[in-house]
This record gives C-alpha cells, sequence and structure tokens, in this order.
C-alpha cells in the first residue's frame, strides 16, 4: 500500500528570533522529500499563545506556503498540550512530532520518512550528544537514569518528542486522555516495533529556551509519578523498616526496665524519633499529594487546549470560537 501523505507536528512559542531560518530549511527540506518519494506534506505549527511577533510572521508564511496551517491556541498552554492539539489535528498517515527551535534539526527528516516507508510504525530519532552542559546537562541524565529504574514500563530513556509515529500509532496514542502527559513515554506504552534513529542535537538556533526550569522538573515528576508506582512502594517499604526498629527498640528499653539497669532520662533520643519520623512522614504525604493532585487532574476533564483560531494560507483563515 503506498503512503500517501506526512505531517509534522510542530509547537512554537515565542520564537520570532529563528522563525525566518525555520522556514527556509523546513521548506526545503519538505520540497526534498515531495520530489523523491511523491509525498504530499502538511506542515502544522501550534502557536502557543506566543507574546512577540511570532504569530504575525507565521501568518505571512502561511500566506506563501500551501503546506502550512497554523493552530493558534488560546493562550499558552505548554509544551506537551500543544503537541496534543498538533497531533489531533494532523490528517497524515505519518506524522513527525518535533520542537520548533531547529534543536531538533529538519534535516533528519527524510531519513525518519525511509525508516517508515521500510515498515517501522515508529521512529525515534535519538540523541546522540546533548547540547546541554553544566548543571542542567547533568540534572538531565539524572532524571533519565532516575526514570530507567523507577519506571514501570521499559523505557527508551535519553529520547525527546523527536520521532515519526505511523497512523496506526498515533490514533493509538490519541485514545490516550490523560492530562499529565510525558510524551516519550506514551510513545513507549502505544507499543509496536520502535526503531531508532541516532542525530546529534543542536543547540538552539537562536533566543532562550521557553520551557522553564520549573516546567521542566514539573515535566519530570509527570514521568516518574505517571510511570511509576515505585514512591507509593517506597512509602510502604519505609514506613515497614522504621516500624521494624521502633520495635525492637521498644524491647530493647523494656529488657532494661525489667533488669533494673538504670536508663537516664534523655533528651536526645526523643528529639532524633520525632524528627526523623516528622520527616518521613510529611515527604511521604507529598508522595500522596503527588498522586492525589494528578489524580484530581485528571477527574475535572477539562480539554488539553483551547484553538482561537486554525489559519491556512492562500484558503480563508476558519475561526473556530469553540475548542476542539
Ligand atoms: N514551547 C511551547 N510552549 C511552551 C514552551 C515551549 O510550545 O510553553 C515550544 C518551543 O517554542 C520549542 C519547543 O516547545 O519549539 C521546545 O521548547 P524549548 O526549546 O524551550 O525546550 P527545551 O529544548 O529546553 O526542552
Ligand atoms: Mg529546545
Amino acid at each position: 500500500m503506498p503512503a500517501r501523505s506526512l505531517s509534522i507536528v510542530m509547537p512554537i512559542y515565542n520564537e520570532e528570533s529563528l522563525l525566518g531560518e525555520l522556514f527556509e530549511r523546513m521548506t526545503r527540506m519538505l520540497s526534498g522529500i515531495e520530489e523523491t518519494t511523491g509525498l504530499k506534506s502538511e506542515w502544522v505549527i501550534v502557536n502557543d499563545g506566543s507574546r512577540d511577533r511570532t504569530l504575525e510572521m507565521l501568518r505571512s508564511f502561511a500566506a506563501r506556503d500551501q503546506r502550512l496551517v497554523v493552530l493558534d491556541l488560546s493562550r499558552n498552554f505548554g509544551h506537551q498540550p500543544a503537541i496534543q492539539a498538533g497531533l489531533e489535528y494532523a490528517h497524515g498517515d505519518a506524522v513527525v512530532i518535533m520542537d520548533g527551535d531547529l534543536q531538533d534539526p529538519p534535516e533528519l527528516i527524510p531519513e525518519l520518512v525511509r525508516s517508515w516507508q521500510g515498515g517501522h510504525k515508529v521512529v525515534v530519532a535519538q540523541r546522540r550528544s546533548r547540547a546541554e552542559r553544566g548543571v542542567k546537562g547533568l540534572l538531565f541524565k539524572l532524571f533519565h537514569a532516575m526514570l530507567a529504574r523507577m519506571s514501570d514500563l521499559k523505557m527508551e530513556t535519553g529520547s525527546g518528542v523527536f520521532g515519526l509515529l505511523d497512523r496506526r500509532a498515533v490514533n493509538e496514542l490519541l485514545r490516550l486522555h490523560e492530562r499529565n502527559r510525558f510524551f516519550p513515554g506514551l510513545r513507549t506504552w502505544v507499543g509496536y516495533e520502535q526503531i531508532t534513529v541516532l542525530y546529534d542535537r543542536e543547540k538552539r538556533a537562536s533566543g532562550e529556551p521557553k520551557q522553564t526550569f520549573s516546567r521542566l522538573v514539573r515535566y519530570a515528576f509527570d514521568a516518574i509519578f505517571s510511570f511509576s508506582l515505585k514512591p507509593l512502594r517506597a512509602i510502604w517499604t519505609l514506613g515497614f523498616f522504621v516500624s521494624l526498629f521502633s520495635i525492637g527498640y521498644a524491647l530493647y528499653l523494656l529488657l532494661l526496665r525489667v533488669f533494673h539497669i538504670d536508663v537516664v532520662p534523655g533528651f536526645t533520643t526523643p528529639t532524633v524519633a520525632i524528627l526523623l519520623l516528622g520527616g518521613i512522614q510529611l515527604i511521604s504525604i507529598g508522595i500522596l499529594g503527588e498522586y492525589l493532585g494528578r489524580i484530581y487532574d485528571e477527574v475535572k476533564q477539562r480539554p488539553h487546549y483551547v484553538i482561537n483560531e486554525i489559519i491556512t494560507g492562500p484558503r480563508d483563515s476558519v475561526p473556530t470560537p469553540l475548542s476542539n
């Protein structure tokens, strides 16, 4: 069955400084793919509530290139919801998901497409090297090591959102309705034969990272708490050992009493015990809270995003007053 179309989904937030280069490299790459494979392509940019000239520039690009569709969200919803919006809109037989800051090089897409045409339903682009250095790079490494240890699902760690999904995998992914989304984990969950293509991750072409540090931490927590029940089990284990120790200690005190060995009324032991147990209890409540908060988020069943307008090049813009 010959494949017919390809969609590229790309979240964008305040990237005016690199849009020019992005547009040039993407259009060149898309035309190349069309020429060599005959695939029709659709480039879905999700404007995630940008406050700079991004939307204006995207409008003019869309006017020049029929392939470009811009989903303008009603405000900044975040990286993952923006990807979700793009995935729900995309029509392609294969969908490539990638960041729009040129850290994921467009020039790799033809290779992803070749793997897909070779029969793979999920093609994951994995960084051979990471552009982040210093503390941030170290934290990324630590996070991936922790995730690999803790996740209940055997996960390909070290990869981000960049990759290609066959229509079948996209449809399965769209059946997962959870709000706290860790895309690489969900992609693993969907299964199918997955193949990795290695690439060198570049520095972002321009500007500062748009994911704030606190968003990244939140994302890391989402990854761990939505793919692991181990923290809950850890509380249980900790409680078990603390109780075991307490029983032993109580028996020891009792024996001292029975044999009339003088016990000096102390200050240290109770203080240490109270502080230690207080700490353990607060951490445990915190962990419970992380799950509880996520459960609350899920039961609210709010939509992931709201679309303000769908901008499609020379054809008329389609205003959509309602959300997805
Ligand atoms: N992005 C977005 N919404 C946000 C933050 C980021 O759509 O709230 C986009 C951003 O424009 C970029 C991609 O998501 O195309 C990845 O963001 P960034 O480069 O800041 O993340 P990092 O590379 O630091 O993980
Ligand atoms: Mg980036």
